[in-house]
Protein backbone atom coordinates (compact mmCIF):
# COMPACT_ATOMS: atom_id res chain seq x y z
CA UNK A 1 0.00 0.00 0.00
CA UNK A 2 0.67 3.08 -0.69
CA UNK A 3 1.71 5.56 2.05
CA UNK A 4 0.44 8.95 -0.04
CA UNK A 5 -2.46 10.79 0.90
CA UNK A 6 -5.76 9.55 -1.26
CA UNK A 7 -6.03 11.51 -4.28
CA UNK A 8 -9.12 13.60 -4.92
CA UNK A 9 -8.30 14.17 -8.29
CA UNK A 10 -9.53 10.37 -9.61
CA UNK A 11 -11.93 10.01 -11.92
CA UNK A 12 -13.71 6.81 -13.10
CA UNK A 13 -13.66 6.27 -16.71
CA UNK A 14 -14.52 2.70 -16.57
CA UNK A 15 -17.29 3.41 -18.87
CA UNK A 16 -15.57 4.89 -21.44
CA UNK A 17 -13.91 1.28 -21.85
CA UNK A 18 -17.04 0.33 -24.17
CA UNK A 19 -17.39 3.48 -25.28
CA UNK A 20 -16.54 4.23 -29.16
CA UNK A 21 -13.37 5.54 -30.18
CA UNK A 22 -13.34 9.49 -30.26
CA UNK A 23 -16.37 9.29 -27.48
CA UNK A 24 -15.11 13.15 -24.95
CA UNK A 25 -15.96 14.01 -21.84
CA UNK A 26 -15.30 17.93 -20.44
CA UNK A 27 -14.24 18.08 -17.13
CA UNK A 28 -14.34 21.22 -15.11
CA UNK A 29 -12.28 21.23 -12.11
CA UNK A 30 -12.66 24.23 -9.47
CA UNK A 31 -10.83 23.73 -6.49
CA UNK A 32 -10.29 26.84 -3.60
CA UNK A 33 -7.70 24.81 -2.05
CA UNK A 34 -6.27 21.07 -2.96
CA UNK A 35 -3.74 18.99 -1.87
CA UNK A 36 -1.87 17.26 -4.41
CA UNK A 37 0.31 14.46 -3.48
CA UNK A 38 2.85 16.81 -1.28
CA UNK A 39 1.48 20.08 -2.91
CA UNK A 40 -1.00 22.33 -1.66
CA UNK A 41 -2.52 24.07 -4.67
CA UNK A 42 -5.13 27.09 -4.15
CA UNK A 43 -6.65 27.46 -6.51
CA UNK A 44 -6.87 24.48 -8.95
CA UNK A 45 -9.08 25.17 -11.81
CA UNK A 46 -10.02 24.79 -14.94
CA UNK A 47 -11.25 22.50 -17.80
CA UNK A 48 -10.16 19.60 -19.63
CA UNK A 49 -11.02 17.24 -22.19
CA UNK A 50 -10.93 13.39 -22.11
CA UNK A 51 -11.36 11.84 -25.07
CA UNK A 52 -11.73 7.80 -25.73
CA UNK A 53 -8.64 6.63 -28.23
CA UNK A 54 -7.71 3.21 -29.52
CA UNK A 55 -4.83 2.82 -26.83
CA UNK A 56 -6.82 4.70 -23.76
CA UNK A 57 -8.23 8.05 -22.95
CA UNK A 58 -6.46 11.38 -23.90
CA UNK A 59 -6.41 14.21 -21.67
CA UNK A 60 -5.85 18.03 -22.98
CA UNK A 61 -7.12 21.21 -20.92
CA UNK A 62 -6.00 23.86 -19.02
CA UNK A 63 -6.02 24.26 -15.40
CA UNK A 64 -4.46 27.37 -13.47
CA UNK A 65 -3.09 27.71 -9.78
CA UNK A 66 -0.42 29.91 -8.38
CA UNK A 67 2.44 28.80 -6.30
CA UNK A 68 3.72 30.42 -3.55
CA UNK A 69 7.48 31.22 -3.18
CA UNK A 70 9.82 33.57 -1.84
CA UNK A 71 11.12 36.34 -4.11
CA UNK A 72 14.54 36.25 -5.24
CA UNK A 73 15.28 40.48 -5.09
CA UNK A 74 12.87 41.33 -1.93
CA UNK A 75 12.52 37.96 -0.19
CA UNK A 76 8.44 38.57 0.77
CA UNK A 77 6.26 35.99 -0.45
CA UNK A 78 5.82 35.82 -4.54
CA UNK A 79 2.51 34.48 -5.96
CA UNK A 80 2.92 33.41 -8.78
CA UNK A 81 0.43 32.49 -11.88
CA UNK A 82 0.96 29.09 -13.16
CA UNK A 83 -0.91 27.08 -16.39
CA UNK A 84 -0.79 23.36 -16.06
CA UNK A 85 -1.45 22.03 -19.76
CA UNK A 86 -2.73 18.89 -19.59
CA UNK A 87 -1.34 16.93 -23.07
CA UNK A 88 -1.10 13.44 -22.12
CA UNK A 89 -2.51 9.89 -22.99
CA UNK A 90 -3.46 7.52 -20.42
CA UNK A 91 -3.29 3.99 -20.96
CA UNK A 92 -5.40 1.07 -20.53
CA UNK A 93 -5.09 -2.01 -19.50
CA UNK A 94 -4.02 -4.48 -20.85
CA UNK A 95 -2.23 -2.28 -23.47
CA UNK A 96 1.37 -2.09 -22.07
CA UNK A 97 1.92 1.18 -21.87
CA UNK A 98 5.86 2.59 -22.61
CA UNK A 99 7.69 3.15 -20.03
CA UNK A 100 6.89 6.06 -17.41
CA UNK A 101 3.51 6.72 -19.22
CA UNK A 102 0.24 7.19 -17.10
CA UNK A 103 -1.78 4.37 -16.92
CA UNK A 104 -5.83 3.63 -15.95
CA UNK A 105 -6.28 1.78 -12.89
CA UNK A 106 -7.87 -1.62 -13.40
CA UNK A 107 -10.80 -0.44 -11.52
CA UNK A 108 -11.51 2.11 -14.12
CA UNK A 109 -10.32 5.26 -12.34
CA UNK A 110 -7.70 8.15 -13.69
CA UNK A 111 -5.57 9.82 -10.97
CA UNK A 112 -4.02 12.85 -12.62
CA UNK A 113 -2.55 13.92 -9.02
CA UNK A 114 1.14 12.52 -10.33
CA UNK A 115 0.54 14.12 -13.63
CA UNK A 116 -0.83 17.53 -12.11
CA UNK A 117 2.23 17.38 -9.48
CA UNK A 118 4.55 17.07 -12.57
CA UNK A 119 3.38 19.69 -14.43
CA UNK A 120 3.50 22.01 -11.48
CA UNK A 121 7.11 21.16 -10.68
CA UNK A 122 7.85 21.63 -14.07
CA UNK A 123 6.28 25.34 -13.97
CA UNK A 124 8.06 26.14 -10.72
CA UNK A 125 9.90 29.16 -11.80
CA UNK A 126 13.57 29.03 -10.70
CA UNK A 127 13.87 32.82 -9.56
CA UNK A 128 10.38 33.92 -8.74
CA UNK A 129 9.60 37.61 -8.37
CA UNK A 130 6.62 39.13 -6.37
CA UNK A 131 6.01 41.43 -9.55
CA UNK A 132 7.94 42.38 -12.71
CA UNK A 133 9.06 46.08 -11.28
CA UNK A 134 10.51 44.34 -8.06
CA UNK A 135 13.09 47.05 -6.64
CA UNK A 136 14.52 44.35 -4.24
CA UNK A 137 16.58 45.07 -0.89
CA UNK A 138 19.33 47.60 -0.65
CA UNK A 139 22.40 45.70 -0.66
CA UNK A 140 24.06 48.52 2.02
CA UNK A 141 20.94 48.27 4.91
CA UNK A 142 18.69 45.43 3.61
CA UNK A 143 15.60 48.34 3.56
CA UNK A 144 12.83 46.92 1.00
CA UNK A 145 12.87 49.11 -1.50
CA UNK A 146 9.51 48.39 -2.65
CA UNK A 147 8.27 50.58 0.52
CA UNK A 148 10.38 53.45 0.05
CA UNK A 149 13.85 54.47 -0.27
CA UNK A 150 16.70 54.16 2.52
CA UNK A 151 19.02 56.83 3.72
CA UNK A 152 21.60 54.89 1.89
CA UNK A 153 19.78 56.04 -1.67
CA UNK A 154 21.94 59.27 -2.22
CA UNK A 155 24.88 57.37 -1.79
CA UNK A 156 26.03 55.70 -5.16
CA UNK A 157 27.75 58.12 -7.82
CA UNK A 158 25.27 59.16 -10.76
CA UNK A 159 26.47 57.63 -13.75
CA UNK A 160 26.60 61.07 -15.64
CA UNK A 161 28.88 62.65 -13.10
CA UNK A 162 30.94 59.93 -12.64
CA UNK A 163 31.07 60.48 -16.95
CA UNK A 164 32.36 63.90 -16.53
CA UNK A 165 34.69 63.30 -14.26
CA UNK A 166 36.60 60.84 -17.19
CA UNK A 167 35.68 63.37 -19.08
CA UNK A 168 37.46 65.71 -17.04
CA UNK A 169 40.40 63.67 -16.32
CA UNK A 170 41.14 62.80 -19.89
CA UNK A 171 41.50 66.64 -20.56
CA UNK A 172 44.00 66.70 -17.35
CA UNK A 173 46.15 63.93 -19.26
ZN1 LIG B 1 10.07 41.16 -4.62
ZN1 LIG C 1 19.94 51.29 2.29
Amino acid sequence: MSNKRPSRLRFNFGFFLEATLGTSRTIELNYPTIEVEDLTLSPLAGTFTATRTSEGVYLSGVLRSTLGAECVRCLEEAIVPVDLKLDDLFYYPPHTAPEGEYIIGEDGFIDIAPLVRELTVLETPIQPICKPDCHGLCMECGQNLNKGNCSCEAEPIDPRLSALRQLLDSKDN
